[in-house]
Protein backbone atom coordinates (compact mmCIF):
# COMPACT_ATOMS: atom_id res chain seq x y z
CA UNK A 1 0.00 0.00 0.00
CA UNK A 2 0.56 3.46 -1.12
CA UNK A 3 -0.18 6.69 0.69
CA UNK A 4 -2.69 7.96 -2.08
CA UNK A 5 -1.08 11.46 -1.53
CA UNK A 6 2.87 11.46 -1.01
CA UNK A 7 3.19 7.97 -2.32
CA UNK A 8 4.95 6.85 1.36
CA UNK A 9 4.60 3.17 2.21
CA UNK A 10 5.08 3.41 6.11
CA UNK A 11 1.46 3.62 7.93
CA UNK A 12 0.03 4.17 11.55
CA UNK A 13 -2.50 1.44 12.71
CA UNK A 14 -5.64 3.02 13.06
CA UNK A 15 -8.71 1.10 12.84
CA UNK A 16 -9.28 -2.05 11.70
CA UNK A 17 -12.74 -3.23 10.68
CA UNK A 18 -12.07 -6.44 9.62
CA UNK A 19 -13.74 -7.48 7.00
CA UNK A 20 -17.30 -6.09 5.50
CA UNK A 21 -19.14 -5.76 1.97
CA UNK A 22 -19.65 -2.28 0.38
CA UNK A 23 -22.16 -0.29 2.71
CA UNK A 24 -23.94 0.84 -0.21
CA UNK A 25 -24.45 -2.40 -1.82
CA UNK A 26 -28.12 -3.24 -1.02
CA UNK A 27 -29.65 -6.32 -2.03
CA UNK A 28 -33.01 -7.44 -3.67
CA UNK A 29 -34.97 -10.28 -3.12
CA UNK A 30 -33.15 -11.50 -5.85
CA UNK A 31 -29.72 -11.23 -5.31
CA UNK A 32 -30.21 -12.10 -1.37
CA UNK A 33 -28.66 -15.21 -2.03
CA UNK A 34 -25.97 -14.88 -3.99
CA UNK A 35 -22.77 -14.98 -3.06
CA UNK A 36 -21.27 -11.11 -1.40
CA UNK A 37 -17.98 -10.06 -1.97
CA UNK A 38 -16.18 -8.66 1.67
CA UNK A 39 -13.38 -7.07 1.66
CA UNK A 40 -11.22 -5.88 4.96
CA UNK A 41 -11.84 -2.53 6.03
CA UNK A 42 -8.73 -0.94 7.41
CA UNK A 43 -7.81 2.98 7.35
CA UNK A 44 -3.86 3.35 8.36
CA UNK A 45 -2.21 6.72 8.59
CA UNK A 46 0.46 8.13 6.47
CA UNK A 47 3.62 8.61 8.88
CA UNK A 48 4.98 10.92 6.54
CA UNK A 49 1.80 13.36 5.60
CA UNK A 50 -0.54 11.98 8.14
CA UNK A 51 -3.79 11.15 5.90
CA UNK A 52 -5.70 8.65 6.98
CA UNK A 53 -6.71 6.23 4.51
CA UNK A 54 -8.55 3.02 3.36
CA UNK A 55 -6.60 0.63 0.78
CA UNK A 56 -8.54 0.70 -2.17
CA UNK A 57 -10.04 -2.80 -2.34
CA UNK A 58 -12.75 -1.86 -5.06
CA UNK A 59 -12.41 0.19 -8.20
CA UNK A 60 -14.90 3.77 -8.26
CA UNK A 61 -16.73 2.52 -10.70
CA UNK A 62 -17.76 -0.31 -9.62
CA UNK A 63 -19.35 1.41 -6.31
CA UNK A 64 -20.68 4.29 -8.12
CA UNK A 65 -23.23 1.97 -10.14
CA UNK A 66 -26.79 2.52 -11.82
CA UNK A 67 -27.82 1.13 -8.37
CA UNK A 68 -26.49 3.99 -6.15
CA UNK A 69 -29.09 4.80 -3.90
CA UNK A 70 -28.08 7.89 -2.45
CA UNK A 71 -30.76 10.33 -2.79
CA UNK A 72 -29.52 13.97 -1.56
CA UNK A 73 -33.29 15.41 -1.54
CA UNK A 74 -34.55 12.60 0.82
CA UNK A 75 -32.95 14.33 3.72
CA UNK A 76 -34.90 17.77 4.61
CA UNK A 77 -31.93 19.25 7.17
CA UNK A 78 -29.54 18.27 4.16
CA UNK A 79 -31.51 20.57 1.66
CA UNK A 80 -31.68 23.15 4.19
CA UNK A 81 -28.15 23.51 4.59
CA UNK A 82 -27.39 23.24 0.86
CA UNK A 83 -29.87 26.69 1.11
CA UNK A 84 -28.34 28.48 3.66
CA UNK A 85 -24.95 27.49 1.86
CA UNK A 86 -25.80 29.38 -1.49
CA UNK A 87 -27.62 32.19 0.01
CA UNK A 88 -24.03 32.67 1.97
CA UNK A 89 -21.98 31.91 -1.30
CA UNK A 90 -23.73 34.37 -3.24
CA UNK A 91 -23.77 37.11 -0.64
CA UNK A 92 -20.07 36.38 0.23
CA UNK A 93 -18.79 36.49 -2.63
CA UNK A 94 -21.22 38.64 -5.11
CA UNK A 95 -22.55 35.76 -7.50
CA UNK A 96 -25.03 37.01 -10.12
CA UNK A 97 -26.10 35.84 -13.72
CA UNK A 98 -22.43 36.58 -15.13
CA UNK A 99 -21.29 33.55 -12.77
CA UNK A 100 -20.81 30.46 -13.09
CA UNK A 101 -21.37 27.97 -10.45
CA UNK A 102 -19.94 24.23 -10.84
CA UNK A 103 -20.71 21.69 -7.97
CA UNK A 104 -18.65 18.08 -8.35
CA UNK A 105 -20.80 14.51 -7.16
CA UNK A 106 -24.38 17.49 -7.91
CA UNK A 107 -26.00 14.32 -6.63
CA UNK A 108 -29.81 15.01 -7.80
CA UNK A 109 -29.55 18.38 -7.99
CA UNK A 110 -29.93 19.37 -4.49
CA UNK A 111 -27.68 22.03 -3.73
CA UNK A 112 -27.61 23.25 -7.27
CA UNK A 113 -31.14 24.37 -7.44
CA UNK A 114 -31.05 27.09 -4.84
CA UNK A 115 -27.96 29.10 -7.13
CA UNK A 116 -30.03 28.13 -10.26
CA UNK A 117 -33.55 29.98 -8.42
CA UNK A 118 -31.70 33.12 -8.21
CA UNK A 119 -29.95 32.85 -11.66
CA UNK A 120 -26.94 31.83 -11.39
CA UNK A 121 -25.69 29.63 -14.15
CA UNK A 122 -25.29 26.14 -12.90
CA UNK A 123 -23.48 22.83 -13.98
CA UNK A 124 -23.42 19.32 -12.00
CA UNK A 125 -20.96 16.81 -12.94
CA UNK A 126 -21.88 13.83 -11.23
CA UNK A 127 -20.80 9.91 -11.85
CA UNK A 128 -23.93 8.09 -11.28
CA UNK A 129 -26.35 8.38 -13.83
CA UNK A 130 -29.68 7.52 -11.86
CA UNK A 131 -29.14 10.91 -9.66
CA UNK A 132 -27.87 13.04 -12.31
CA UNK A 133 -31.63 12.21 -14.46
CA UNK A 134 -33.11 13.63 -11.85
CA UNK A 135 -31.16 16.32 -11.51
CA UNK A 136 -31.81 16.93 -15.30
CA UNK A 137 -35.12 16.83 -14.84
CA UNK A 138 -35.63 20.05 -12.22
CA UNK A 139 -33.72 21.87 -14.69
CA UNK A 140 -29.89 21.23 -13.50
CA UNK A 141 -27.12 21.10 -16.73
CA UNK A 142 -25.01 17.82 -15.39
CA UNK A 143 -22.54 15.57 -16.61
CA UNK A 144 -22.37 12.26 -15.95
CA UNK A 145 -19.15 11.60 -15.55
CA UNK A 146 -16.35 11.46 -12.90
CA UNK A 147 -14.43 15.03 -12.34
CA UNK A 148 -10.41 14.71 -12.48
CA UNK A 149 -7.69 16.42 -13.91
CA UNK A 150 -8.22 15.34 -17.10
CA UNK A 151 -12.23 16.08 -17.73
CA UNK A 152 -11.74 19.82 -16.24
CA UNK A 153 -9.14 20.39 -19.04
CA UNK A 154 -11.53 18.97 -21.73
CA UNK A 155 -14.77 19.79 -20.53
CA UNK A 156 -14.60 22.96 -17.96
CA UNK A 157 -10.83 24.79 -17.86
CA UNK A 158 -11.22 27.83 -16.25
CA UNK A 159 -14.73 27.89 -15.91
CA UNK A 160 -15.78 28.11 -12.36
CA UNK A 161 -15.93 31.15 -10.19
CA UNK A 162 -17.15 28.93 -7.70
CA UNK A 163 -16.48 25.12 -7.24
CA UNK A 164 -18.40 22.99 -4.36
CA UNK A 165 -17.31 19.79 -3.38
CA UNK A 166 -19.51 18.63 -0.50
CA UNK A 167 -18.76 15.31 0.83
CA UNK A 168 -16.79 13.93 -1.93
CA UNK A 169 -13.29 15.46 -1.36
CA UNK A 170 -13.12 11.82 1.06
CA UNK A 171 -14.49 9.50 -1.49
CA UNK A 172 -11.72 10.27 -4.41
CA UNK A 173 -9.00 7.64 -4.81
CA UNK A 174 -7.01 9.66 -6.51
CA UNK A 175 -7.70 12.70 -4.22
CA UNK A 176 -3.94 14.08 -6.08
CA UNK A 177 -5.58 14.34 -9.78
CA UNK A 178 -9.22 15.73 -8.25
CA UNK A 179 -7.13 18.92 -6.38
CA UNK A 180 -5.65 19.19 -10.12
CA UNK A 181 -8.91 19.25 -11.56
CA UNK A 182 -10.12 21.87 -9.10
CA UNK A 183 -7.13 23.67 -10.13
CA UNK A 184 -7.89 23.82 -13.91
CA UNK A 185 -11.48 24.29 -14.11
CA UNK A 186 -11.31 27.50 -11.46
CA UNK A 187 -11.41 30.91 -12.35
CA UNK A 188 -8.98 33.35 -11.68
CA UNK A 189 -10.17 34.85 -8.85
CA UNK A 190 -12.62 31.88 -8.15
CA UNK A 191 -13.50 29.83 -4.63
CA UNK A 192 -13.42 26.29 -4.17
CA UNK A 193 -15.10 24.88 -1.19
CA UNK A 194 -15.07 21.63 -0.29
CA UNK A 195 -16.93 19.64 2.91
CA UNK A 196 -16.19 16.57 4.54
CA UNK A 197 -16.12 15.12 7.93
CA UNK A 198 -13.47 16.34 10.39
CA UNK A 199 -11.02 13.85 11.48
CA UNK A 200 -10.45 15.07 14.68
CA UNK A 201 -15.04 14.99 15.63
CA UNK A 202 -14.28 11.50 14.34
CA UNK A 203 -11.55 10.20 16.56
CA UNK A 204 -12.69 12.53 19.69
CA UNK A 205 -16.29 11.08 19.32
CA UNK A 206 -15.80 7.44 18.28
CA UNK A 207 -17.44 8.03 14.94
CA UNK A 208 -15.60 4.62 13.24
CA UNK A 209 -18.80 3.85 11.82
CA UNK A 210 -18.26 6.91 9.35
CA UNK A 211 -15.52 4.35 7.99
CA UNK A 212 -16.30 2.74 4.74
CA UNK A 213 -14.56 1.19 1.48
CA UNK A 214 -16.22 4.34 -0.87
CA UNK A 215 -14.66 6.76 2.22
CA UNK A 216 -11.07 6.38 0.95
CA UNK A 217 -9.31 9.58 2.67
CA UNK A 218 -10.38 10.90 6.59
CA UNK A 219 -9.32 14.50 6.56
CA UNK A 220 -7.56 16.76 8.55
CA UNK A 221 -6.89 20.73 7.61
CA UNK A 222 -3.65 19.80 8.28
CA UNK A 223 -3.88 17.37 5.52
CA UNK A 224 -5.99 19.23 3.17
CA UNK A 225 -3.75 22.11 3.21
CA UNK A 226 -0.58 19.78 1.79
CA UNK A 227 -2.50 17.85 -0.80
CA UNK A 228 -4.48 21.36 -2.24
CA UNK A 229 -1.16 23.61 -2.04
CA UNK A 230 0.54 20.79 -3.70
CA UNK A 231 -1.68 21.76 -6.42
CA UNK A 232 -0.99 25.29 -6.62
CA UNK A 233 -4.24 26.12 -4.19
CA UNK A 234 -4.10 27.77 -0.97
CA UNK A 235 -6.77 27.50 1.67
CA UNK A 236 -7.62 30.41 2.88
CA UNK A 237 -10.63 30.35 5.58
CA UNK A 238 -12.36 27.24 7.23
CA UNK A 239 -15.60 26.94 8.76
CA UNK A 240 -16.61 23.82 11.49
CA UNK A 241 -19.97 22.93 10.69
CA UNK A 242 -22.17 20.55 12.81
CA UNK A 243 -22.95 18.10 9.59
CA UNK A 244 -22.15 14.65 9.74
CA UNK A 245 -20.84 14.70 12.92
CA UNK A 246 -18.62 17.65 12.59
CA UNK A 247 -17.60 18.57 9.07
CA UNK A 248 -14.80 21.14 8.01
CA UNK A 249 -16.27 23.76 4.90
CA UNK A 250 -12.45 25.06 3.65
CA UNK A 251 -12.32 27.81 1.60
CA UNK A 252 -9.33 27.51 -1.30
CA UNK A 253 -8.33 29.90 -4.33
CA UNK A 254 -5.18 29.94 -6.64
CA UNK A 255 -2.42 30.20 -4.62
CA UNK A 256 -1.22 33.18 -6.11
CA UNK A 257 -4.45 34.66 -5.68
CA UNK A 258 -3.34 38.33 -3.39
CA UNK A 259 -7.30 39.13 -2.58
CA UNK A 260 -8.02 36.51 -0.62
CA UNK A 261 -6.54 37.04 2.60
CA UNK A 262 -5.86 34.10 5.12
CA UNK A 263 -8.20 33.92 7.76
CA UNK A 264 -7.37 33.37 11.75
CA UNK A 265 -10.03 30.68 11.64
CA UNK A 266 -7.37 28.50 9.56
CA UNK A 267 -4.53 28.56 12.30
CA UNK A 268 -6.78 27.98 14.91
CA UNK A 269 -8.37 24.73 13.23
CA UNK A 270 -4.27 23.71 12.55
CA UNK A 271 -3.30 24.51 16.17
CA UNK A 272 -6.63 22.13 17.79
CA UNK A 273 -5.74 19.12 15.63
CA UNK A 274 -1.67 19.90 17.07
CA UNK A 275 -2.81 19.93 20.31
CA UNK A 276 -4.96 16.67 19.97
CA UNK A 277 -1.53 15.16 18.48
CA UNK A 278 -2.67 14.65 14.77
CA UNK A 279 0.88 15.02 13.62
CA UNK A 280 1.94 12.10 16.22
CA UNK A 281 1.06 8.39 16.58
CA UNK A 282 -0.25 8.38 19.97
CA UNK A 283 -3.61 9.11 19.26
CA UNK A 284 -4.28 6.95 15.90
CA UNK A 285 -2.80 3.65 17.99
CA UNK A 286 -5.81 4.17 20.83
CA UNK A 287 -8.26 4.34 18.57
CA UNK A 288 -9.05 0.88 18.58
CA UNK A 289 -10.16 0.13 21.84
CA UNK A 290 -12.61 2.80 21.65
CA UNK A 291 -14.23 1.36 18.79
CA UNK A 292 -14.29 -2.34 20.60
CA UNK A 293 -16.08 -0.64 23.60
CA UNK A 294 -18.71 0.69 21.42
CA UNK A 295 -19.23 -2.57 19.86
CA UNK A 296 -19.49 -4.49 23.31
CA UNK A 297 -21.99 -2.17 24.40
CA UNK A 298 -24.32 -2.11 21.55
CA UNK A 299 -24.13 -5.69 21.27
CA UNK A 300 -24.48 -7.23 24.81
CA UNK A 301 -27.47 -4.02 24.82
CA UNK A 302 -29.70 -5.99 21.73
CA UNK A 303 -28.63 -9.18 23.06
CA UNK A 304 -30.16 -8.51 26.54
CA UNK A 305 -33.06 -7.02 24.95
CA UNK A 306 -33.83 -10.56 22.50
CA UNK A 307 -33.56 -12.50 25.81
CA UNK A 308 -35.67 -9.96 27.39
CA UNK A 309 -38.24 -10.67 24.83
CA UNK A 310 -38.38 -7.32 23.87
CA UNK A 311 -38.72 -6.04 19.44
CA UNK A 312 -35.97 -3.73 18.70
CA UNK A 313 -35.85 -1.67 15.35
CA UNK A 314 -33.64 0.71 13.12
CA UNK A 315 -34.04 4.10 11.79
CA UNK A 316 -31.66 4.92 8.90
CA UNK A 317 -30.42 2.44 6.00
CA UNK A 318 -26.98 4.71 5.98
CA UNK A 319 -24.03 3.37 5.68
CA UNK A 320 -23.53 4.24 8.95
CA UNK A 321 -25.62 1.71 10.32
CA UNK A 322 -23.62 -1.26 8.20
CA UNK A 323 -20.49 -0.31 9.29
CA UNK A 324 -21.79 -0.62 12.83
CA UNK A 325 -23.76 -3.81 12.27
CA UNK A 326 -20.98 -5.62 10.11
CA UNK A 327 -18.69 -4.86 12.58
CA UNK A 328 -20.86 -5.91 15.39
CA UNK A 329 -21.41 -9.24 13.38
CA UNK A 330 -25.32 -8.88 13.51
CA UNK A 331 -27.02 -10.93 11.15
CA UNK A 332 -30.37 -11.62 9.87
CA UNK A 333 -33.60 -9.96 11.18
CA UNK A 334 -33.29 -11.64 14.57
CA UNK A 335 -31.55 -8.79 16.86
CA UNK A 336 -32.48 -6.09 14.95
CA UNK A 337 -36.06 -6.49 13.44
CA UNK A 338 -36.06 -4.40 10.50
CA UNK A 339 -34.35 -1.23 9.03
CA UNK A 340 -36.96 1.90 8.54
CA UNK A 341 -36.14 4.42 5.84
CA UNK A 342 -38.45 7.26 4.49
CA UNK A 343 -36.30 6.45 0.68
CA UNK A 344 -38.43 4.32 -1.24
CA UNK A 345 -34.92 3.70 -3.22
CA UNK A 346 -33.94 1.66 -0.44
CA UNK A 347 -37.01 0.00 0.71
CA UNK A 348 -37.98 -3.66 0.17
CA UNK A 349 -34.05 -4.59 0.10
CA UNK A 350 -32.09 -5.91 2.37
CA UNK A 351 -28.43 -4.30 3.81
CA UNK A 352 -25.02 -5.70 2.75
CA UNK A 353 -23.64 -7.92 5.03
CA UNK A 354 -26.53 -8.34 8.29
CA UNK A 355 -29.32 -9.06 5.43
CA UNK A 356 -31.72 -6.81 8.01
CA UNK A 357 -34.87 -5.74 5.67
CA UNK A 358 -35.08 -2.57 4.92
CA UNK A 359 -39.38 -1.41 5.20
CA UNK A 360 -40.99 1.88 4.80
CA UNK A 361 -41.45 4.08 7.74
CA UNK A 362 -45.24 2.93 8.71
CA UNK A 363 -44.04 -0.29 9.60
CA UNK A 364 -42.91 1.15 13.11
CA UNK A 365 -46.10 1.61 13.64
CA UNK A 366 -47.38 -1.27 12.76
CA UNK A 367 -44.90 -3.49 15.29
CA UNK A 368 -45.13 -1.26 17.45
CA UNK A 369 -40.98 -1.48 18.66
CA UNK A 370 -39.77 -1.50 22.26
CA UNK A 371 -36.56 -0.26 20.82
CA UNK A 372 -35.83 2.20 17.89
CA UNK A 373 -32.11 2.56 17.06
CA UNK A 374 -31.15 5.52 15.29
CA UNK A 375 -28.22 4.62 13.27
CA UNK A 376 -27.44 8.15 11.35
CA UNK A 377 -26.79 9.28 14.85
CA UNK A 378 -25.95 12.53 12.98
CA UNK A 379 -29.85 13.25 12.29
CA UNK A 380 -30.82 11.99 15.86
CA UNK A 381 -32.52 15.20 16.53
CA UNK A 382 -34.48 15.27 13.66
CA UNK A 383 -35.43 11.53 13.23
CA UNK A 384 -36.22 11.16 17.12
CA UNK A 385 -38.96 14.12 16.48
CA UNK A 386 -40.44 12.54 13.16
CA UNK A 387 -41.32 9.43 15.42
CA UNK A 388 -42.01 11.60 18.67
CA UNK A 389 -45.48 9.20 18.86
CA UNK A 390 -43.64 6.08 19.38
CA UNK A 391 -43.64 7.84 22.46
CA UNK A 392 -47.20 6.27 23.32
CA UNK A 393 -46.59 2.61 23.27
CA UNK A 394 -43.34 3.68 25.21
CA UNK A 395 -40.81 2.86 22.64
CA UNK A 396 -36.97 4.18 23.28
CA UNK A 397 -34.48 5.64 20.76
CA UNK A 398 -31.20 4.04 21.10
CA UNK A 399 -27.81 5.96 19.54
CA UNK A 400 -24.92 3.88 19.62
CA UNK A 401 -21.94 6.05 18.62
CA UNK A 402 -20.55 8.19 20.67
CA UNK A 403 -21.47 5.76 23.47
CA UNK A 404 -24.15 3.82 24.35
CA UNK A 405 -27.50 6.36 24.88
CA UNK A 406 -31.01 4.76 25.21
CA UNK A 407 -33.31 7.83 25.71
ZN1 LIG B 1 1.44 10.40 2.77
Amino acid sequence: MKCRHCGNESFIPFADLQNCPPSNSMLTEATLFAPEVYYPLVVEVCDVCFLAQVDEHKAATEIFDADYTYFSSFSKSWLEHAERYAAMMIERFGLGPQSQVIEVASNDGYLLQYFHQRGIPVLGVEPTANTAEVAVAKGIPTIVDFFGKSFADERVPAAADVIAGNNVFAHVPDINDFSAGLKAALKPGGVVTLEFPHLLRLIEENQFDTIYHEHFSYLSLGATERILGAQGLKIFDVEELPTHGGSLRIFAAHADDGTKLRSPNVDAVLAAEEKSGLRGREVYESFQPRIDRVRSDFLRFILDQRDGGKKVAGYGAAAKGNTLLNYCGVKGAELVNFVADASPHKQDRYLPGSHIPVVAPQRIDEDRPDYIVIFPWNLRDEIAGQLGHAREWGAKFVTAIPELKVW
